[in-house]
């Protein structure tokens, strides 16, 4: 017979709470953030077929679940606290659900944070993780902060994900070691805690990539209600993009999504001190451009004309 709801739990979904004050098996889990912090709270939710493929390995997927939620909270420059997880799934696939579990724990660990509660449910393979984190009153970084003349910054590379999805869709060939990198890229996105908490009464405003720098920075732009400049050349990719045809390299920087990097403003004042933040964090960041006055973005290509951006359109779920 295959095993209940109850006993999934207990068996994969339940470890002893440390910093929670009551973790799984009751109604409610407990938070104890430290006094006089402000709770940062963020939920995104996986739907096989939409936001991964069937194929991925069960570790990747726990992993990326919860990355792309912790995304969320360093782009708020929040520290990590607890997670819940609300799961359906429809059987119980042991080994499925143990990878799974050993993927989610691993990068969990990897932030001391604890999962305290959910729900799980028969049904077509859905997976919603909600993230609490902390972050001192007046110190969050929010997407309505950046100011005129500040300096436009990215994390890491971009486009990798999105490289990795045209490969799958049969639209690109890559060599296998080539694949592997930018796979890994979509699969296993490292998200920026490290780097959101050092930016800290640094930058002016950031968000998370997982739409396209475009339609993300655009969330920015409306948010401050100011314009941006970037400089195409500027967009830091990896060594396996840069090898690729000029305009599939546009689209994946441009409006790859997935990337899971953090695009931040600063005062141009602070240009050292942001350099110096990201290498305590580990992380590399790139100067990309500047906020302006106006609206909207532009971005110039090497020959300093605009780029048509009507081309680069962000990913939205409700339209063609
Ligand atoms: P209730 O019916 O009161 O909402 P449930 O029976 O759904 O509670 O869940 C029992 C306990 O197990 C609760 O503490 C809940 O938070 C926890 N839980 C359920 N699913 C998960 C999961 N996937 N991961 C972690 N905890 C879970
Ligand atoms: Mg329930």
């Amino acid at each position: 017979v295959s095993i209940g709801e109850f006993d999934l739990i207990a068996r994969w979904f339940t470890r002893p709470v440390r910093r929670a004050a009551l973790g799984v098996g009751d109604d409610c889990a407990l938070l104890a953030p430290a006094p006089g912090m402000r709770l940062a709270v963020s939920t995104d939710m996986l739907v096989e077929g939409r936001h991964f493929v069937s194929t991925v390995s069960p570790q990747r997927l726990g992993h990326k679940a919860l990355a792309v939620n912790l995304s969320d909270l360093a782009a708020c420059g929040a520290k990590p606290l607890a997670f819940t997880l609300a799961l359906a799934l429809p059987r119980v696939d042991e080994d499925f659900v143990a990878g799974f579990a050993a993927g989610l724990f691993a990068l969990a660990d990897e932030h001391s944070i604890e999962l305290v509660g959910g729900d799980t449910t028969a049904g077509p393979l859905n997976i919603c993780i909600t993230v609490f984190g902390e972050v001192p009153p007046g110190q969050a970084l929010l997407r309505s902060g950046a100011r005129v003349d500040d300096e436009l910054w990215v994390s890491g590379t971009l486009g990798d994900a999105r490289l990795a999805l045209e490969v799958l869709r049969g639209h690109v060939a890559l060599d296998g070691a080539a694949f592997e990198r930018v796979r890994r890229a979509m699969e296993v996105p490292q998200p920026r805690v490290a780097l959101g908490l050092a930016l800290r009464g640094l930058a002016t405003s950031a968000i998370d990539l997982s739409d396209g720098l475009v339609g993300d920075l655009g969330h920015i732009l409306e948010r401050s209600g100011v314009g941006a400049r970037v400089e195409l050349d500027c967009l830091p990719r990896s060594a396996v993009l840069a090898a690729q045809a000029p305009e599939l390299q546009r689209e994946c920087v441009l409006a790859g999504g997935d990337d899971y990097e953090l695009l931040f403003s600063a005062p141009a004042s602070l240009h050292a001190a942001v350099l110096q933040a990201a290498r305590g964090a580990g992380v590399v960041v790139a100067c990309v451009g500047h906020i302006s006055t106006g609206s909207g973005l532009q971005v110039l290509g090497a020959d300093g004309r605009a780029v048509d951006l009507a081309a680069h359109r962000a990913f939205d779920h409700f339209r063609a």
